[in-house]
C-alpha cells in the first residue's frame, strides 16, 4: 500500500481487534487513526506563506547552523490538521467522561466556575513583568490564596512559586538545607524515608545531594516508629513523610515522630500532596512539620494530567520561614508588593534564593482559590470526608472479592488498596487493570505503594455520586471474579479499546521514538 495523494489509505484492523472489521477499519463513532506520519506528507501545508505576507529575509543570525535541508516532517491541510487530532482526542479518557480511580493522583472534577474565573482577563491576560501597580488584583489573588493555605495547614508562612509537587519538595528540602548551614550543621547528609512514602521523596532528597535512608513499614502499612526513632543521631538532616502515606493511611504516630526529630536536631518534611483527605479536619502545623507542600491540582481540583499545568506552594514553620524563596507577595499598607530580592537586615535575608523566573501558575491561583471560596471552610472540611467516605464505601464493597492488605488496620483515608493475592494463578494486576479498560474506565493506578505485591490504588474523590461508584464497583468485581476464575479471555485484554495489549516491557525498555517509513512489500520479502 502507498501513500495516494489525498493522504488516505486503507486501515487493516488490528489484530486482537477485527470482531468487526470494516472497509475503512472504523467501528461506526470510533475511527481509526493512522500516525500522523503515514497521513501527511512533507509536501502538503495548511500554511501558505508565498506572496503577500511572506516573512522578509532577515539576517542569518545562526551562525552557520541553519538547517540546509527540508525538515521533512509529515504536513497536512487545516482540517485534515483538526481532525486528526480531535479524532485522537476521542480515544482518550478524561475526569470530563467518566469516573478516574487513578490512586494517588486524585482526578477530581473541576468547577466550571473555576474555569471562567481564570480566564477572566485581569487573570489570564498579565505579563509576568508587568508594574505590579497595575496587577494588584492578581497579586491580592496571591496574597489571599496563601493566608487559605497557611491557615488551614496552621503553619507560619508558605512559598508559592513552586510548580508542582516535586517541585515543591525540592523547595522544602533546599529551606532545610539552607537552615542546617545557618546552624553550621551542613554535616548532616541523611534523610530518612520510610516505605510508606511517595516515590518523589527519595529521588527530591537525592536530588538535593542528601543521602537517602529507608525506614521500614509495619504490617499495618504505617511508619515503624521505633524503628525512625533508632536512628536518629547528628548526622540526620530531616524525615520525608507522606501523611496520609501511599497506602491510603494516616499516619499516626506523625506528632511523636516530629518531636523525636526536633530533640535530635533534625526538621521534618511532610508530603502533602494528600492534603485533600484531611483538608479542614487536621492541621499539619499542630503536627510539628517543618516543611510541606500542597498539590493545589490534587487538592484544590484544578484539572491535570495530560499536560495541565500543576502547583505545590510550600508552607513553612516558623523554624524554616526565613529561609523561604523568594518571590513572595506582602501587604504593605493597602498596597501589595512583589518581594523579589533579599535585602540584609530583612526578615528574609536568609532566603535560599529562586525556585523559577516568575511567580508560579497564576491560572492555577485563581482556580484553587475560586475552589476554596465557593466551598467555603465548612464545605472544605465535607469535601474531606466525602473523600473519605466514598474511598471506604469502595474499600468494603470490593473487600469480599480483591484482597485488601489493610483492611483490619480500621478505616483509609481518601484511597482504597488492593493486592493481587487471591487472584488465580497466572493472573495479575494488569489483567484486571486492563480488563476495567474494556469496561470502559481509565484503570487504577497499578503496582504502586511498592510495600504491597501487585498493588491496585483506587481513589474516587469526593465529587462521584453513590450510583457512579456502585457502577464502577460492579465492573471492577466482574472483571476481579473473572481473575478469580481464570478467565484466560482477561489475559488479551482490552478487547474494545483501539488497540489491544501491547508488549509493555519492550514498550519501556526498547521505545521506537523515530517513526521510519517501513520497506515496501516487494522490497522487504527480498
Ligand atoms: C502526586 C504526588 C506527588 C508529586 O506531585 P507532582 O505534582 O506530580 O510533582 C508527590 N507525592 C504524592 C503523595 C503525590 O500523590
Amino acid at each position: 500500500m502507498s501513500i495516494n495523494q489525498s493522504g488516505w489509505r486503507p486501515t487493516t484492523p488490528t489484530k486482537g481487534n477485527d470482531a468487526a472489521p470494516t472497509f475503512t477499519g472504523n467501528k461506526a463513532l470510533m475511527l481509526e487513526e493512522a500516525l500522523i506520519f503515514k497521513i501527511g506528507d512533507a509536501t502538503t501545508t495548511g500554511v501558505d506563506f508565498t506572496g503577500f505576507g511572506a516573512p522578509t529575509a532577515a539576517d542569518d543570525k545562526l551562525s552557520g547552523l541553519a538547517r540546509t535541508a527540508p525538515i521533512g516532517l509529515p504536513g497536512l491541510s487545516e482540517p485534515e490538521t483538526v481532525r486528526h487530532y480531535t479524532r485522537l482526542s476521542r480515544q482518550n479518557y478524561a475526569i470530563d467522561l467518566g469516573l478516574f480511580p487513578l490512586g494517588s493522583c486524585t482526578m477530581k472534577h473541576n468547577p466550571r466556575l473555576n474555569e471562567k474565573m481564570a480566564r477572566l482577563p485581569g487573570f489570564s491576560d498579565i505579563h509576568p513583568l508587568a508594574p505590579v501597580d497595575t496587577v494588584q488584583g492578581a497579586l491580592e489573588v496571591i496574597h489571599q490564596l496563601a493566608h487559605w493555605l497557611v491557615t488551614l495547614t496552621g503553619m507560619t508562612s508558605v512559598a508559592m512559586s513552586p510548580k508542582a509537587g516535586a517541585h515543591g519538595e525540592l523547595c522544602g528540602i533546599l529551606a532545610i538545607k539552607a537552615a542546617l548551614a545557618k546552624r553550621g550543621e551542613g554535616a548532616r547528609k541523611v534523610i530518612l524515608v520510610p516505605e510508606s512514602a511517595h516515590g518523589t521523596n527519595p529521588a527530591t532528597a537525592a536530588f538535593a545531594g542528601f543521602a537517602v535512608e529507608d525506614i521500614p513499614a509495619t504490617p499495618d502499612g504505617r511508619i515503624d516508629t521505633a524503628a525512625l526513632i533508632a536512628r536518629l543521631g547528628p548526622d540526620v538532616a530531616g524525615v520525608m513523610i507522606t501523611n496520609p502515606n501511599t497506602c491510603g493511611l494516616f499516619e499516626c504516630d506523625l506528632k511523636t515522630i516530629s518531636d523525636a526529630v526536633h530533640a535530635a536536631g533534625g526538621y521534618v518534611y511532610c508530603d502533602g500532596a494528600n492534603f485533600n483527605a484531611i483538608v479542614g479536619r487536621v492541621r499539619p502545623g499542630d503536627l510539628g512539620v517543618d516543611a510541606m507542600h500542597i498539590n493545589l491540582h490534587k487538592t484544590f481540583s484544578t484539572p491535570h494530567g495530560g499536560g495541565g499545568p500543576g502547583s505545590g506552594p510550600v508552607v513553612f514553620s516558623e523554624a524554616l520561614t526565613p529561609f523561604a524563596p523568594l518571590p513572595f507577595v506582602e501587604k504593605q499598607g493597602e498596597h501589595f508588593v512583589l518581594i523579589e530580592e533579599e535585602t540584609a537586615g530583612e526578615h528574609h535575608a536568609d532566603s535560599f534564593g529562586r525556585m523559577v523566573a516568575f511567580h508560579g501558575q497564576m491560572g492555577m491561583f485563581t482556580r484553587a482559590l475560586t475552589y476554596i471560596l465557593s466551598h467555603g471552610a465548612d464545605g472544605l472540611r465535607q469535601v474531606a470526608e466525602d473523600a473519605v467516605l466514598n474511598a471506604n464505601y469502595v474499600l468494603r464493597s470490593l473487600e469480599d472479592v480483591l484482597h485488601a492488605p489493610f483492611a483490619g488496620a480500621g478505616p483509609c483515608m481518601h484511597e482504597a488498596l488492593f493486592s493481587d493475592s487471591n487472584l488465580a494463578d497466572g493472573f495479575s494486576t494488569l489483567d484486571v487493570a486492563k480488563g476495567l479498560i474494556d469496561e470502559g474506565y481509565h484503570p487504577m493506578t497499578v503496582y504502586f505503594p511498592l510495600v504491597v505485591h501487585g498493588a491496585m490504588l483506587v481513589e474516587p474523590t469526593e465529587t462521584e455520586s453513590k450510583a457512579a461508584l456502585d457502577q464502577f464497583i460492579g465492573a471492577l468485581r466482574s472483571v476481579a471474579e473473572r481473575a478469580k476464575a481464570g478467565d484466560a479471555s482477561l489475559k488479551t485484554a482490552p478487547h474494545f479499546a483501539p488497540r489491544s495489549r501491547l508488549d509493555e516491557t519492550q514498550a519501556a525498555r526498547k521505545p521506537i521514538l523515530v517513526w521510519k517509513e517501513p520497506a515496501p512489500i516487494a522490497q522487504a520479502a527480498e
